[in-house]
């Protein structure tokens, strides 16, 4: 089987909430995402979205997704994309870094080899665990009341986990995290992410003051290491996120026990591929991780579930269903989530279907 065209579609996702808020007072109203349609001279067309949380984020944009996707596109042509290590290979050789870029490419090459198989792309990921999985709810940043009352009408929809944007000024944030934690029942998560958004005095007095609380720490700041300094000044669960992308900076973090928890974005990773790799060294190392992306919509939510379903239970801390944040929905089949849990599909491949006449037209075309 050979790739005989790429396509890529650029998708507005606009928000329920109406924008997005974390650390540094940075937002998001309306998503850009790309939706990458991969194409075989055998007449399979497998599908994959990458949509960055703004560009402010993580060193990825999401007009550089549909840039790289034109520079890479012509290499993988001919290629065959059912041999995925192979594929990943040959982008890297043809483009440096870049892991956002390639990480639609990827997971399109997931659902053509489901579908070739007649298998979901989670039983190719090592097989399905439970019914289904655990999912948390992001509570953009607010008031610590507006974010009070979130996690209140979160958890009447069924959510247990919550993820709170804190990362702004530390006695808000303290606030913030006391006035959801009396919100909390027995057996609710509560994380406090900060995104980066903390220098190291700072997190250590947001970690202090509220030491006598059940709560992780996310993220609190830019680097590793004031990341590491936070860590060693701290009794609560800690996860890593922005600084972990790839095998090297997860294994240094493990080394140092820098973190109880990691967050797997596929993106960030370079798509299912890379992510799975993570993933499975983490199941070996007795890491917890949540299963997630960056953004996006129904696309991406579905290789989210793959990944996340194909994780054993009690590795898995929590996973994102981001298709029930935006208001658009890209592709039929797409998982939805069930209270606070959702399960990967059954059907071939990640199980969508793209609505076309969302796509529209396609706004890089390879071939
Ligand atoms: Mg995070």
């Amino acid at each position: 089987m050979r790739i005989q065209r790429i396509r890529a579609y650029r998708v507005e996702l606009p928000l329920h909430e109406g924008t997005y808020k974390w650390s540094g007072g940075k937002s998001v109203s309306v998503f850009d995402s790309t939706i990458v349609a991969v194409e075989t001279d055998e007449g399979l067309v497998g599908h994959g979205e990458v949509c960055p949380l703004g560009p402010f984020y993580l060193p990825a944009y999401a007009a550089g997704a549909r840039a790289g996707i034109a520079e890479l596109g012509p290499h993988l042509i001919g290629e065959d994309p059912l041999q995925l290590g192979h594929l990943n290979q040959r982008m890297d050789a043809a483009l440096q870094g870049h892991a956002y870029v390639k990480s639609a490419i990827d997971i399109a090459c997931w659902d053509i080899l489901g579908q070739a198989t007649g298998q979901p792309v989670c039983i190719l990921l090592g097989g399905r665990y439970g019914e289904d999985f655990v999912l948390y709810r992001a509570i953009s940043q607010e008031s610590p009341e507006a974010m009070a009352r979130r996690v209140a009408g979160y958890r009447a929809e069924g959510y247990r986990r919550f993820q709170l944007k804190v990362g702004g000024e530390p006695l808000d944030d303290i606030e913030r995290i006391r006035q959801v934690a009396a919100e909390l029942k027995p057996g609710d998560r509560l994380v406090a992410d900060a995104n980066t958004g903390w220098l190291m005095h700072d997190a250590l007095r947001v970690v202090r003051a509220v030491r006598d609380i059940d709560v992780y720490i996310e993220q609190p700041c830019k680097s590793y290491e004031e990341c590491l300094t936070v860590r060693r000044h701290c009794d609560h669960p800690f996860v890593l996120d922005e600084v972990l992308d790839s095998m090297t900076p997860l294994l240094r973090g493990h080394a140092d026990r820098a973190m109880d928890v990691v967050n797997i974005k596929i993106s960030k990773f370079g798509g299912l591929t890379r992510a799975r790799q993570a993933r499975d060294l983490c199941v070996s190392l007795g890491i917890a991780m949540t299963i997630e992306d960056s953004w996006g919509g129904d696309i991406t939510t579905a290789a989210i579930a793959h990944l996340a379903h194909s994780t054993p239970t009690d590795m898995l801390f929590t996973s994102t269903d981001f298709n029930s944040y935006v208001t658009v929905s890209t592709a039929e089949g797409a998982p939805q989530r069930q209270g606070g849990r959702m399960s990967a599909s059954t059907a071939p491949g990640l199980g969508v279907t793209p609505r076309m006449d969302v796509l529209g037209k396609p706004v890089v075309v390879v071939e």
